[in-house]
């Protein structure tokens, strides 16, 4: 009954929203109806109110549908006024960001968040965001972005969840939640409209390098590219952006195949295509046409909104006179604009996010900052501990030392577009802070980031606030050296600058640069006792750092807060629990390496090479952190796994279950992981897939019993005919605490 009363007035809200935007789009013209499609970025109204490119004007003209990337809710009233108060139709305007780790209050990276493998907390972090940026006036937030990614060269990994579609998407839907509401009613004050990007393949461009083509199998797409972008449709995103890349030959953007036949006709979509930055003008570059041409190709592929380019509002209507769009075509993208801003009460209030109270109290608070600090921790992933270096006791002196030990800026990491690039603490600082008066902290740069000979890209512009030292190599070492010489203990902090990774950040050379390698081992030469404190927005390849080094922590760019999460850390007020996302290969040459590969015909031998199989003369296939992997400063033991039944019915459930035991002396979490592989079937199939996880709290010596419901539904991919299905046969169960250490179990499938 409830449910029925519930649905009833669902569709009494969708027909009040249809007959609104039917009356609205009644009385606009063919070029208002395009403006609704256009999407321009701040250009320059932010100085002026526009001359050049006359933004303003526009949306006096009707124009405009939404800008991106203005940071203030003053500024943004202000615009939105131009909207309401001087144009025709008074239509409100959406105000999109990049909010992809949090506004002010800054989350670790995505590919960090995701190795907390907590989705409360994700979903946390996302609400945080929404709550911020929706204050500070911003409705919609392009994110999350949700490309798989196994190439790490590619600089966007740092922007993603990381190899898993599983993994993948149950986070972007906790994501989703956070942002637009558990019901996408947008409810709450706070719901903004989420954008899951970018569709689609973006993370399979070729050689690591961005925007480069990606070329795939559809049965591929389906069962692992697209499984995330399915999910966040399910989940009810608002908005999809389209991929700077070829699919099928076809860019993402004029590919309708992908925006209609996929997206909508098959999953359902009911939201709006949005164009990546300059997307519909970059066709042309792909070789289908000039503007006008590429502007018709993306609308009728399915493409909603222009972000850029203007090829919508400068070519369309001339289009729909020569026949080559249609208006119906118009007509449906520009209602899907309206009612999205419908949707978010953008009618009904058009300063509903530009309340300057709230902009003051509530962005940037204590309490916001307090969970940032809580969810840096949790991703960061202690990749090797020998001999228990780490946690550091308080009372001792510490060097820390390296060019990453004394930025603020940096600890944010890439796409940072709210934050306060001056607010964080350094890790220096943090350390102090968190570590007391009986800490003594010594501090020496030590290098550079990186040489300027070793990048084409100048070291300027990773460098936010990291100077050059034009003293040289020699003498920072020296300085160094000596510092650590007073020291009990040495913190390393090394590694990639925040902008290293990000879009447009690709490298061929994925490990630490080779001026602070050289200081490293120098460091170590010392014989002191030594903890890296890695930054990194990849995984990189550390296969010396883990032979020379006793203790490495990989902190990611943990955001606002991470320094004073990494003194928790450190100092073993938190017990480190995050687990790899991503597969750290040994070398570059081994890429791609994921964990979810398929079987070959001539699988290597486990005794090391072997003439006729499929493995390398000079390295090995395995990486050097395997997917799922992270240590703790306790242990954990993990029992066989018991299976409920031996035989599964199409339309039964059965359990597996281990006994996880906390069998050190520290209380920590355990993210507790489910693999599963269909031995048989009528294609080849990964040889593990994650289709579970489960992250529980250990004290010393408590034991619990985890449990993981497998049904068919599970167990389903797409054949090749694309029909998603289950086939009968032997499965067989892996659970562990990480892609390459499980217990196994069988079952058979009737
Ligand atoms: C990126 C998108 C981003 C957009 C708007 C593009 O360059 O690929 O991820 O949302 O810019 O800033």
């Amino acid at each position: 009954m409830l449910f029925v009363l519930f649905s009833s007035t669902a569709q009494q809200k969708d027909a009040k929203m249809e007959n609104f935007i039917k009356d609205l789009m009644g009385r606009m013209t063919l070029e208002e109806k395009i403006g609704q499609m256009n999407l321009p970025s701040e250009g320059d109204i932010i100085t002026g109110l526009g001359t050049n490119n006359n933004i303003a004007g526009k949306i006096k003209k009707g124009l405009v549908g939404g800008m991106f990337n203005i940071k203030g809710a003053q500024k943004i009233k202000e615009i939105q006024k131009i909207a309401v108060e001087q144009s025709r139709m008074k239509i409100p305007l959406l105000f999109g960001m990049d909010v992809i780790h949090g506004y002010e209050t800054v989350f670790p990276i995505p590919l960090g968040l995701a190795c907390s493998w907590d989705m409360n907390l994700i979903e946390k972090s996302a609400e945080i965001a929404a709550k911020e940026a929706s204050a500070d006036g911003i409705s919609w937030t392009f994110s999350p972005m949700v490309d798989i990614a196994r190439d790490p060269r590619w600089g966007r990994v740092s922007e993603g969840s990381g190899e898993d579609p599983f993994l993948g998407g149950s986070i972007a839907k906790a994501m989703i939640k956070g942002y637009q509401g558990k019901d996408n009613t947008f409810r709450e004050k706070f719901n903004i409209l989420a954008c899951v990007k970018h569709f689609a393949l973006y993370g399979a461009g070729e050689a690591g390098r961005d925007y480069n083509t990606a070329d795939m199998s559809h049965i591929r797409m389906f069962n692992e590219y697209f499984y995330p972008y399915k999910a966040t449709v399910e989940q009810g995103v608002g908005s999809v952006m389209a991929s700077f890349n070829v699919v099928d030959m076809v860019p993402a953007h004029a590919n309708k195949w992908l925006l209609t036949d996929v997206l909508r006709n098959q999953w359902g979509f009911k939201g709006f295509t949005v164009a990546d930055y300059g997307g519909v003008g970059e066709i042309i570059n792909h070789g289908l046409g000039d503007l006008k041409t590429a502007s018709a190709a993306a609308l009728n592929a399915g493409l909603d909104m222009d972000m850029v380019s203007e090829g919508y509002i400068n070519t369309l209507t001339e289009s729909v006179k020569n026949g080559k769009v249609s208006e119906e075509l118009i007509n449906e993208a520009c209602r899907r604009v309206l009612e999205a801003k419908y949707k978010l009460g953008l009618f009904a209030d058009p300063y509903k996010f530009c309340d300057l109270k709230r902009a003051k109290s509530e962005i940037y608070t204590k309490e916001n900052r307090d969970i940032a600090r809580k969810t840096a921790s949790e991703s960061f992933v202690l990749l090797k501990n020998e001999g228990n270096v780490l946690p550091l006791n308080r009372n001792k002196t510490i060097a820390v030392i390296g060019p990453l030990a004394s930025t603020k800026s940096n600890m944010v990491g890439t796409w940072s577009v709210a934050a306060r690039l001056e607010k964080p603490l350094t890790l220096v600082e943090g350390l102090q802070e968190v570590g007391g008066k009986n800490t003594k902290i010594l501090y020496a740069k030590g290098s550079n980031l990186i040489e300027d000979s070793k990048m084409q890209a100048d070291a300027t512009m990773f460098g936010r606030d990291i100077p050059r030292d034009d003293r040289s190599e020699e003498a920072l070492i020296e300085e160094a050296v000596q510092t650590a010489m007073k020291a009990d203990v040495i913190v390393a902090a090394m590694g990639e600058a925040s902008e290293m990774s990000g879009e447009s950040s690709s490298r061929t050379d994925i490990g630490i640069p080779a001026v602070q390698k050289r200081l490293l081992a120098k460091l170590a030469a010392t014989g002191k006792p030594i903890v890296l404190v890695l930054f990194a927005g990849r995984p990189m390849t550390l296969v010396w750092e883990h032979e020379n080094i006793p203790a490495i922590l990989n902190v990611w760019f943990g955001g606002s807060e991470a320094a004073q999460a990494i003194g928790d850390v450190v100092f073993g007020d938190v017990n480190p629990s995050g687990k790899l996302v991503s597969t750290f290969p040994r070398s570059v040459a081994q890429i791609p390496l994921y964990y979810n590969h398929l079987n070959t015909g001539r699988p290597a031998s486990d005794k090391g090479f072997e003439k006729f199989r499929s493995n390398y003369m000079d390295e090995k296939n395995a990486p050097l952190y395997p997917f799922g992997y992270g240590l703790s400063y306790t242990t954990f033991q993990y029992s066989e796994v018991k299976l409920s039944e031996a035989k599964m019915q199409q339309n039964s459930t059965i359990t597996a279950s281990v006994t996880v035991k906390n069998t050190g002396n520290r209380e920590g979490s355990e993210v507790v992981q489910l693999y599963i592989n269909d031995v048989q079937a009528s294609i080849s199939r990964p040889l593990k897939e994650l289709k579970g996880f489960q992250k529980i709290s250990l004290k010393p010596g408590e034991s619990k019993v985890v449990e993981f419901a497998i049904n068919a539904e599970l167990l389903k991919f797409y054949n090749s005919e694309l029909k998603f299905v289950c086939e009968p046969g032997e499965f067989q169960v892996m659970i562990g605490d990480s892609s390459d250490n499980v217990k196994k179990a069988g079952f058979t499938l009737n």
